[in-house]
């Protein structure tokens, strides 16, 4: 049981992470160049350009 334990406080740490509501991912915004939170990450496959990052609700502007 004691094993059991361990694994369930490594799932909490992940957890935890994911959880992280300002988080921001590195990507810049197509349309309005701001960084990008996790939560709010929309990536869009962009033929001969590869791919190109928007937040959720400004690509549905588009
Ligand atoms: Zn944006």
């Amino acid at each position: 049981m004691a094993k059991k334990g361990e694994l369930s406080k490594t799932a909490r740490a992940s957890l935890a992470q994911r959880d992280d509501k300002d988080h921001i991912t590195g990507r810049i915004c197509a349309r309005c160049g701001e960084p990008i939170n996790l939560k709010e990450l929309f990536p869009v496959k962009v033929l001969g350009q590869g791919m190109n990052y928007y937040h959720k609700n400004h690509y549905t502007l588009g």
